[in-house]
């Protein structure tokens, strides 16, 4: 049987999966980083879905998600979750990163998707150490799945070597061929 949790190292937005996870900032408004990439890939359709998602609710705070169409993206939909930034483990940023995660599986569940692709959440700009980001990323979604069959394919999608052995590790570690 295929493992439900796999890792990849390369562009998120090239993925032919129901989600892609944006590691977006509380405005929702697009920024750097993998951000920008999606939007870029997405093209103004996202931009605007965005712009209809803050007029209605407002920011996002950190450890939440929203869902919006996917634009030019062979995605069906985009998840923007915003993770913490690192102000040096004492603010609650475990928690929130592991909010950002478990949010983003719920919504897609909810929205009837079964596959996910999610970036290093917070560990470019945000900061996170990213060992340590990566195994409350592998840790949250491991113990989502147990519960969850529905989900079939969770990517942790990496954009460089050193994060991508990272999770490969941590995967070997619970079982799961990386
Ligand atoms: P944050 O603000 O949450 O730290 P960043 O976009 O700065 O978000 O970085 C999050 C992670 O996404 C980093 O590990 C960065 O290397 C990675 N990243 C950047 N572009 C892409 C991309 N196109 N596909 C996948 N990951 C990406």
């Amino acid at each position: 049987m295929q493992p439900r949790m796999q890792v990849l190292q390369g562009d998120i937005t090239t993925l032919e999966v129901d989600v892609i996870v944006n590691a977006a900032n509380s405005s929702l408004l697009g920024g750097g980083g993998v951000d920008g990439a999606i939007h870029r890939a997405a093209g103004p359709e996202l931009l605007k879905a965005c712009q209809q998602v803050r007029q209605q609710q407002g920011e996002c705070p950190p450890g939440h998600a929203v869902i919006t169409t996917a634009g030019n993206l062979r995605a069906k939909a985009v998840i923007h979750t915003v993770g913490p930034v690192w102000r040096g483990g004492g603010e609650h940023e475990a928690r929130l990163l592991e909010d950002a995660y478990r949010n983003s599986l719920l919504l897609a569940e909810a929205n009837g998707y079964t596959t996910i692709a999610f970036p290093a959440i917070s560990t470019g700009v945000y900061g996170y150490p990213k060992a340590a980001a990566a195994e409350i990323a592998v840790n949250t979604v491991s113990a989502h799945l147990i519960r969850r069959p529905q989900l079939q394919q969770v990517l942790f999608v990496c954009f460089d070597s050193e994060t991508a052995h990272l999770y490969q590790r941590l995967l070997t570690q619970q079982g799961e061929e990386p």
